[in-house]
């Protein structure tokens, strides 16, 4: 978001992440499952923070927080009893920001295909509301109490709206305030009042999270969109006495340990230098400079976990990570699930993406002589292109 909060004018975006999704029968509330890998309300933020100046979620501030770690938005507001109250609860508080156009979307709907918002800008520069929409395929029969039709419903000119649904900012909240009978969505409220709104193309992709079935639908929709990069990364630290040997996270017993800055944990530190290559941010020295006491002996864990939000903040996911590590001693085949368990652990991804392995260098090198430990990763990502 490139905007000060305080300048005026500029998008916001309305993120209503008020519902409890019961319709689905998951415990946990559809917009915080995790599809490809994170949670469906932060997908929808990923994908539309380049889009907006402003973020404003309403709804619970605990699992939003969770949801969105490492993202730029707005204190969360509490929602409402009804959709229509949460989305006046965030209109209030966008208030004091006086945007110029507002965004009202459903966190529970996790892809808004490009050149959605584009179209909806564009759309508003004639009308004061506009909302993507795709028209209606399925012949439409409306179904009596007694599960028989009573009669075919003419579909030409009929559409499902979508959102994010665009608005002049300051006359939706002008038409909240004045509290309009029950709307289901705000453009409804738009059309109460006699304001035109306009539909732009929507997309069958925009799918809202609300059955089982959507979730394998959306499963597909959001790898798709998804980018895979790949980054290598090399490191070697020497063995000394009177160390630790720490190893991918984990403590290794042997008669020395590697000498470094850090706890010199060198299968971590490759695997950092793997991910930083795979977004093109760099390497491990640049996040975190040598010069600096404060890394001195410092638990390498915070560098792979700086790593791991990098991929989030990027809005990706990492596919897998292999890491082999170059000694003659210690034997690394035993620790290897522990080391695997650890790493997931840290990066927040199922063990089952990471891979830990060893080789010896045939004695030859200073491998080979024991005098260090070299390390090289694989990281692939998946990010939005
Ligand atoms: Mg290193």
């Amino acid at each position: 978001m490139s905007r000060s909060s305080t300048s005026g004018g500029g998008t916001a975006l309305l993120l209503v992440a008020a519902g409890t999704g019961s319709r689905l029968g998951a415990e946990t509330p559809k917009q915080y499952l995790c599809i490809a890998g994170q949670p469906v309300i932060r997908h929808a933020v990923a994908r539309l923070t380049p889009e907006v100046d402003l973020i404003q979620p309403v709804g619970d501030a605990e699992p939003i927080a969770a949801a969105l770690a490492g993202l730029a938005y707005l204190p969360v507001v509490p929602g409402g009893a009804t959709r229509q109250d949460s989305v006046r609860a965030g209109l209030e508080a966008l208030a004091p920001y006086a945007p110029d156009v507002v965004l009202v979307h459903d966190a529970a709907r996790p892809f808004v295909p490009p050149g959605t918002v584009a179209a909806l800008l564009a759309a508003l520069e004639q009308v004061p509301g506009a909302i993507p929409a795709v028209p209606v395929a399925d012949t439409l029969k409306r179904g009596g109490a007694n599960g028989q039709i009573i009669e075919t419903v003419p579909r030409a000119g009929l559409y499902r709206a979508q959102t994010p649904q665009a608005f002049r900012f300051p006359l939706l909240l002008a038409l909240h305030r004045a509290a309009p009978v029950g709307a289901t969505d705000d453009a409804a409220i738009l059309e109460a009042a006699g304001h035109a709104v306009a539909l732009v193309a929507g997309d069958e992709q925009n799918i809202k999270l609300t059955y089982k079935e959507d979730l394998v639908r959306l499963e597909r929709v959001l790898m798709g969109a998804l980018i895979p990069r790949v980054g290598t990364g090399y490191d070697v630290h020497a063995l000394t006495e009177g160390r630790k040997l720490i190893l991918c996270g984990i403590e290794v017993p042997h008669d020395r340990g590697l000498a470094g800055h850090s706890d010199a944990d060198v299968g971590i530190h490759a695997l950092c230098d793997a991910i930083y290559g795979a977004l093109a941010e760099g390497d491990i020295g640049r996040h975190f400079p040598p010069s600096e006491a404060s890394w001195k002996d410092a638990d390498s864990a915070r560098f792979l976990r700086h790593a791991a939000g990098r991929i989030a903040a990027r809005g990706g996911v990492l596919a897998n990570a292999d890491i082999t590590l170059v000694c003659e001693r210690p034997k690394i085949t035993p620790h290897a699930p522990d080391m695997i368990a650890r790493l997931a652990g840290i990066m927040g991804v199922e063990p089952g993406r990471i891979s830990v392995k060893a080789t010896t260098s045939e004695k030859l090198g200073f491998t080979g002589r024991m005098e260090g430990i070299a390390a090289q990763a694989v990281a692939t990502v998946l990010v939005p292109g």
